[in-house]
């Protein structure tokens, strides 16, 4: 089994439950064992400013799939989640990002591992450091330094809760 970081986001059709169930579509994967989430966190939009706020959170799992094959099958529940592509950092029912898959570094025109811009973003770095305070992304440092670094503008708790697969 190898581990990978997961991140979870919406601001379309009532947020925190298309997050809620897209862990529950996540975690029930066949090639998913255990699974960790943060709490669900309220977030400004990074970007394109005009639209909802959003509802993020973030999973650590173990898993038997490799990179390309989760992409594909996170893209997938993407699309059950009924996702249109517009634009870059449109408005979105749902957003399903690899930020790290077993430390490896990797580069295609479809996947990029670490995710580029996850360092970047407080809304991936502050419930990752929740879960995984100790987890090195690429050269960065570790969860918690980065999200120390980056800080909590534009984000507050939403929803204490987690949902997690037993292993
Ligand atoms: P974003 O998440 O940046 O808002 P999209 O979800 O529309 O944008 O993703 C655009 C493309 O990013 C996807 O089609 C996918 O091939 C690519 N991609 C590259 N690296 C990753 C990654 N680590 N996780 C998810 N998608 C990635
Ligand atoms: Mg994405």
């Amino acid at each position: 089994m190898k581990t990978t970081i997961i991140a979870f986001g919406s601001n379309l059709h009532n947020p925190a439950e298309q997050i809620r169930r897209a862990i529950v579509a996540v975690s029930a994967l066949p090639k998913i064992g255990s699974l960790k989430t943060s709490s669900l966190y309220r977030t400004t939009p990074v970007g394109y400013a005009d639209q909802p706020d959003f509802i993020n959170a973030v999973a650590i799992a173990q898993t038997d799939y490799t990179a390309t094959e989760l992409l594909t099958e996170l893209q997938a529940i993407e699309q059950q989640f009924g996702r249109e592509r517009s634009f870059r950092n449109a408005p979105r029912t749902l957003d399903l990002d690899i930020i790290d898959y077993n430390h490896e570094i990797y580069q295609t025109d479809t996947l990029i591992l670490p995710h580029p811009r996850a360092h970047e973003r407080s809304f991936v770095m502050q419930p990752l450091a929740e879960i995984a305070p100790d987890y090195t992304l690429g050269k960065h440092g570790t969860a918690a330094q980065i999200a120390a670094e980056l800080g909590h503008d534009g984000i507050q708790l939403f929803q204490a809760a987690s949902h997690t697969k037993a292993a």
